[in-house]
């Protein structure tokens, strides 16, 4: 039997990204679609030659060619913060209206999660997962909460996931918010699917222990979590040589109010705390951390923490804006998430700029540095969970787009950041390849019923909102 098992992208405009990106024409990438690896990029005079050595080695090799004149190829994008969960409340009309942070959670989404059911877990991380094919984002860092549903949920959002063929790392919403016996379950449900994640080995799927934030963790509760996963992440790092320690990702800092109440029950800022009990280190990533102060500063670059910076959430909740300059220079690992205000990257690295230079009111800021948090940064975070990820380079994972684009201008290394935001950022996603594998070509989805889905989750979120 014939595979396919070699996929060739020749005729594009190659951008490599990495530490140093490369814009390459008349080359082809050669894609090794069963490992889900890319296995080279050679000059377009040796693609014949390539494609007949694979011929040669494998006789049941069979190579799908892919033509990308007039489109870029180019590593698929990382959202290193997400909430799939949230999709159903895309329309819902019924949350009071809020005056400040602590109401939009109590208002809407801690009204929201406490409806979630199994089946709204898979479909509303399905829709997320169609949207996020449809615009190139190919690795998804999530954070999940049903709290009436805990247990389960998490192989919930993992089997549509999978159906789906991104990739993603998924945890549980830790908290003491909704009482003892929920946040037991929360850290049960942590725990399980790590232990799941380590024993399947797989690479289209991490996980990472979740924790909400500071503010609806109580001390005995934070300490349990950190002793059961230092128990876990030695007793896996015997069973298996590729599990990493495990991490955290917890919102941090938010909103003043995180805070607030931190100093007022614990004497403690919250990085402190989070330091002081051994939540921070290179696997651990803290969403927002938009209100800190210089030594929280030093104690997440001391530790190599990472920071997830969510503009355009931050300017919706009208929380404040982090200051990625002053993280950056200190030497925090800082990478760009959505928090599920979208799933379009590009979108979000645009928001990134301008709400920088509108802070600093100058209009000569944080160009470089915004970017550098989606094209070099993600990739980073990304990497310490998977291995190589989020550049075109022999060895690593296959997760490539190709966007519709025709260079009105000179594009080169130089320049690519100005084609990304005000060019690539207007165009399309023409295909999007995960693993190796094509979820989407010439702009339609492959093996993905979008309509059932869609009609599926129109009845369940339906459901969900009378239930609201
Ligand atoms: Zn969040």
């Amino acid at each position: 039997m014939t595979k396919k098992n070699k996929l060739v992208i020749k005729g594009g405009i190659i951008a490599t990204l990495g530490e140093e990106n490369k814009i390459l024409r008349k080359h082809a990438l050669i894609i090794d679609t069963q490992r889900g690896i890319i296995e080279g990029i050679v000059p377009e005079e040796k693609i014949e030659e390539a494609i007949q050595k694979i011929i040669d080695v494998t006789d049941t090799a069979e190579v799908q060619v892919i033509n990308a004149a007039g489109k870029v190829v180019m590593p698929g994008f990382i959202n290193a913060h997400m909430h799939f969960y949230s999709s159903f409340a895309c329309g819902l009309t019924k949350a009071k209206s809020s005056k400040n942070f602590m109401e939009v959670l109590e208002n809407l989404w801690w009204r929201l999660d406490k409806k979630l059911a199994l089946d709204d877990c898979y479909y509303s991380t399905a829709l997320a997962l169609i949207a996020a094919i449809k615009k190139g984002t190919t690795t998804i860092i999530d954070h999940h909460a049903s709290p009436f549903a805990v247990r389960g949920s998490l192989l919930k959002v993992a089997e549509a996931v999978q159906a789906l063929g991104l990739r993603a790392s998924l945890c549980y919403e830790l908290s003491d918010r909704d009482g003892a016996e929920i946040a037991s379950a929360g850290i049960e449900e942590n725990l399980e699917f790590i232990k799941w994640v380590i024993a399947s080995n797989r690479n289209d799927l991490k996980a990472l222990f979740g924790m909400h934030a500071s503010f609806t963790i109580e001390a005995k509760t934070m300490r349990r979590a950190v002793e059961r996963v230092r128990a876990l992440s030695s007793q896996s790092s015997h069973l298996s040589q590729s599990a990493a320690p495990v991490g955290f990702h917890i919102h941090c800092a938010e909103d003043l109010a995180d805070q607030e109440i931190t100093i007022k029950k614990y004497s403690q800022r919250v990085v402190e705390r989070l330091y002081q009990e051994q939540v921070l280190g290179r696997h651990t990533i803290c969403a927002h951390a938009v209100h800190l102060n210089e030594r929280e500063r030093e104690l997440l670059a001391e530790t190599d923490t990472v920071v997830i910076h969510n503009p355009q959430s931050n300017m919706n909740n009208a929380v404040g804006v982090a200051d990625i300059l002053k993280m950056s220079e200190k030497g925090v690992c800082v990478g760009l998430g959505t928090d599920a205000m979208t799933v379009n990257m590009l979108e979000e690295l645009r928001s990134a700029i301008w709400v920088q230079r509108l802070h600093n009111r100058h209009p000569n800021v944080a160009f470089v540095e915004a970017a550098s948090l989606l094209i070099k940064n993600n990739p980073r975070i990304a990497s310490r969970y998977w291995g190589t990820i989020g550049e075109l380079v022999a060895g690593a994972f296959a997760d490539i787009i190709l966007m519709d684009y025709y260079p009105p201008t000179e594009l080169n290394a130089d320049n690519f950041l100005g084609h990304l935001v005000f060019g690539l950022a207007e165009s399309t996603v023409d295909t999007t390849i995960v693993n190796g594998k094509i979820l989407m070509q010439n702009k339609q989805l492959v093996g993905i019923d979008e309509e059932r889905i869609a009609a599926r989750s129109l009845e369940l979120s339906r459901k969900l909102w009378e239930r609201f």
